[in-house]
């Protein structure tokens, strides 16, 4: 492997929260014939489509997630969006349907995109965003994606990332911005600014289902807030 694919080999797991890579101590020289180089396949082959990618995922059974899903939720919406919503997972009515945010949180999202847009003059809908998750699979019970299942799945989130290019992505709560920004900050010291995964400008806000609890009236003026700082800088 080159200098420069290793190079992106470490980006790429230090996007998806990698922290630590350990290497195994050099075993003493054997005689014999020198290894071929293993040729490992490209992370974000050229000319990666959602169509591909898709393909690629195919009947995944990559994880443990896999053995409780109806559908695998690969992500919708516009294919040319300037604009990407991350979440967390499919719930039980994305799993049923096999799209992302069709539930309760999925109205509220809806809602949250449309009102603050028509407030605000951009007129743009939901069907012209694109909204996918960290992962494709419903987790058991709705709990939160652990982390090998959220690794095996960022490669995927990586690929449809670079192929949409968007001019900003929106992370819906504190999977995607552990998933996007290797972090361990919560949502409420992330918000409100822009962080970067690559080269793309990253917003963190409070995932919809987190608004829908009722005590949670600031930070859901926050999340609207934060919604219509993200759709100036992508429309404006
Ligand atoms: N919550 C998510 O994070 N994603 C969905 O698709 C639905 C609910």
């Amino acid at each position: 492997m080159s200098p420069e694919q290793l190079r992106r080999y470490l980006n790429y797991f230090q996007d998806l929260g990698v922290k630590d890579i350990y290497r195994r101590a050099a075993p003493d020289p054997a005689p014999g014939p020198a290894p071929t180089p293993v040729e490992l396949p490209p992370l974000e082959p050229a000319g990666d489509t959602l169509a591909k990618i898709s393909e690629d995922i195919g009947d995944c059974r990559r994880c443990r997630l896999c053995e409780g899903r109806s559908k695998i939720v690969f992500g919708s919406g516009n294919e040319n969006a300037r604009l990407v919503f991350v979440g967390e997972g499919p719930g039980a009515d994305e799993d049923a349907q096999g799209l992302p945010f069709v539930g309760r949180a999925g109205q509220l999202l809806t809602q949250m995109i449309e009102n603050t847009a028509a407030k605000e003059g951009i007129p743009i809908h939901r069907a012209d965003v694109y909204i996918c998750n960290v992962v494709k699979c419903r987790p058991p019970e709705n709990r939160a994606p652990q982390p090998d299942e959220m690794e095996i799945c960022g490669q995927f989130l990586s690929r449809q990332l670079m192929a949409l290019r968007p001019r900003a992505i929106c992370a819906l709560g504190s999977t995607a911005a552990k998933a996007l920004l290797a972090t361990k900050d919560g949502v409420t010291r992330m918000r409100g600014r822009w962080h970067k995964w690559r080269d793309i400008p990253v917003m963190v806000t409070y995932h919809p289902s987190y608004l829908l609890r009722a005590y949670n009236q600031s930070a859901k003026r926050e999340a609207w807030e934060d919604l219509k700082t993200v759709l100036h800088f992508v429309y404006d």
